[in-house]
């Protein structure tokens, strides 16, 4: 099986830019953010508060998450429910920012996710795929952007999804996300020591794609 590692900070286009590069090259794509997502999700629906370590532990082994795969994309299911689309909104994405930092919350989800990479080839993005899940993976890519672009296409993204959001807060929670990512004890978001950086802030998002085909094309 090959792996792709597509590791970095929030909104920097590794899920965009993952998942036609692995329609293109007719891999697997998996969204892991969705996971931490998910367990966020789960907190909020049940009144956790997850600046509570031990209580965000407590709801996990009542919590069932499941990807399906479908046409090209991945829907995400919390204990039975299609949690995908309400798992973008502002709120979902600080909490699981929040909950990620939980040690306990990462080994959790540490085996499904090496578990996908087994049964087929994979174009897995995240924080720690390169560093910490795959660390022998095929190929690591660490993109980036400047935190402006970043909120920039946060804030369009939302809009299209009919999801109001001011670009100054986006920023700020992309900021501050940035921090909570980066500076957490386990798993920190870094560039895996074999990555190669791209760095999207100049580029389209058909250069930004085409670049992370040519790489991993070049690689395999
Ligand atoms: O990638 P996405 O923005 O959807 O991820 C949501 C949050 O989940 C991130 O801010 C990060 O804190 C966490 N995450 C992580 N490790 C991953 C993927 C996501 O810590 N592999």
């Amino acid at each position: 099986m090959i792996s792709v590692a597509i590791d970095g900070p929030a909104g920097a286009g590794k899920s965009t830019v993952a998942k036609l590069a692995a329609n293109e090259l007719g891999f697997t794509y998996i969204d892991t953010g969705a996971l931490y997502r998910a367990i966020g999700q789960a907190c909020i629906d049940r009144g956790v508060d997850v600046t509570k370590p031990e209580d965000v532990l407590k709801i996990l082994p009542g919590t069932d998450i499941r990807l399906i795969l479908k046409d090209g994309g991945q829907r995400v299911i919390l204990n039975g429910r299609d949690v995908s689309d309400e798992i973008r909104t502002e709120r979902a994405s600080m909490t699981a920012s929040v909950v990620s930092a939980i040690p306990g919350v990462r080994s959790f989800l540490l085996d499904l996710q090496r578990s996908f990479a087994k049964s087929a080839d994979v174009i897995m993005d995240g924080r720690d795929i390169g560093t910490v899940v795959l660390p022998d993976a095929d190929v690591k890519i660490f993109l980036t952007a400047s935190s402006e672009s970043r909120a920039e296409r946060r804030t369009r993204q939302l809009a299209a999804k009919g999801i109001e959001a001011d670009y100054n807060e986006v920023l700020s929670d992309i900021i501050k996300r940035d921090y909570n990512d980066s500076h957490r004890d386990t798993a920190p978001l870094k560039p895996a020591e074999d990555s190669i950086i791209v760095d999207t802030t100049e580029l389209t998002l058909k250069q930004s794609i085409k670049r992370v085909i040519d790489i991993i094309r070049d690689k395999l």
